[in-house]
């Protein structure tokens, strides 16, 4: 064999690769999955069905999604025309990436969020910057201050991921007149349908009205649907076009296409998830303010998990192999300034009274 072998673009060996929630424990026993941030009470029976009925796997899917993206915009308002679906949210955020950014180019987000963004920016060659947070929340005012003229696309995701926090309308709106209009920003809303009433980031609106904004959702979430990878994007027609011309011609599935049009149309079950998910955050919440003597810190959350803070003697990762031992996987990610957190997905009640009962334990 020769020596020689194809040598992988110097940006590309810069990425490390993503490491996913896990499901079991270092020695290998199945857990309870609270480390995805997937929904606990499964998926619509309406989806099921839709996804069991779907064209079987020797055709190809429809390449549009035409009626997904159909039934997306009635639902929210938005023409056809400006939505673009995806293999999850996670390929349409690469593509805003790759589509607006490059080589010399510097992509925008901030500490403690989405670790696809660092990725995203790295494959096509940009510059991954991260902007200071403010005690874990995303920061304004750092965002703006970090943006150079080679920064030509900002990530946000409202809620965020890991820490749950919540950028308000007005927030964002500010965030979005600050920046020059050649730049695009990516506001996205994995975690949006678990906001409340009356809360809305009006990124919608903002992409909607504006030339340089993307909005992304996930089918992955509330939907119960992150096996079937669907997610869209909207934004102005020639955003829009761009991700259209890099994306995989059949990048969603048939039953990903049906699975996800049936779950829109579920408005029960989605209801029954987001009453489910507020409940049980706010139980478990306060379950860790009452630990507040032992050093534990719930970051609030909007979103369909709790970041907890372990600041006193009480490690995150003692608790995490507790929490393993009781039969349950949780998030910890082990990035600098986080390798004293845990990241809780919300799920069933008896799962949150048991990780309650575990950690009480340990105080
Ligand atoms: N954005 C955020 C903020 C997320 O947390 C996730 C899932 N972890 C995604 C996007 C991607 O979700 P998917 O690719 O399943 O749509």
């Amino acid at each position: 064999m020769s020596e020689q072998k194809p040598a992988a673009k110097p940006w590309i060996l810069g990425i490390h690769a993503y490491v996913p929630g896990k499901a079991r424990s270092a020695d290998g026993r199945a857990l309870i999955k609270l480390s995805a941030n997937e929904n606990p009470l499964g998926t619509s029976e309406v989806a099921l069905a839709a996804r069991s009925a779907a064209a079987g796997p020797a055709h190809y899917p429809d390449p549009g999604s035409t009626a997904l993206r159909e039934a997306i915009g009635a639902l929210h308002g938005i023409d056809p025309a400006r939505i673009v679906c995806g293999t999850g949210s996670d390929e349409l955020l690469n593509l805003a990436a790759q589509g607006f950014a490059g080589p010399g180019d510097e992509v925008l987000f901030g500490r403690y969020s989405f670790a696809v963004y660092d990725i995203a920016a790295r494959r096509c060659g940009a510059t991954p910057v991260e902007a200071a947070d403010r005690d874990y929340a995303l920061d304004v005012d750092a965002l703006l201050g970090a943006v150079t003229e080679k920064t030509r696309v900002v990530f946000v995701a409202n809620p965020n991921n890991p820490t749950g926090t919540y950028m308000p309308r007005a927030e964002l709106e500010r965030l979005h007149d600050g920046l020059p209009r050649d730049l695009l920003l990516v506001v996205d809303q994995a975690y949006a349908e678990y906001l409340g009433e009356g809360e809305d980031d009006g990124g919608m609106e903002l992409a909607a009205r504006h030339d340089n904004v993307l909005v992304t959702r996930t089918f992955s979430k509330i939907y119960g649907l992150a096996g079937e990878r669907v997610g869209w994007a909207t934004g102005a027609p020639h955003l829009v076009d761009v991700l259209n011309r890099i994306r995989g011609p059949f990048n969603v599935t048939a039953s990903g296409q049906a699975a996800a049009l049936a779950a829109l149309g579920d408005l029960n079950f989605v209801a029954q998830s987001r009453e489910h998910n507020a409940a049980e955050l706010a139980r478990f919440t306060e379950v860790i303010e009452s630990l507040g003597n032992h050093g534990l810190r719930a970051v609030p959350s909007k979103a369909n998990f709790l970041l907890v803070l372990f600041e006193g003697e009480l490690k995150a990762v003692t608790a995490l192999d507790a929490i393993a031992e009781a039969g349950y996987a949780v998030r910890h990610i082990p990035v600098p300034g986080l390798s004293d957190a845990l990241r809780i997905t919300i799920g069933r009640s008896e799962d949150m009274a048991a990780i309650a009962e575990v950690l009480r334990s340990l105080t």
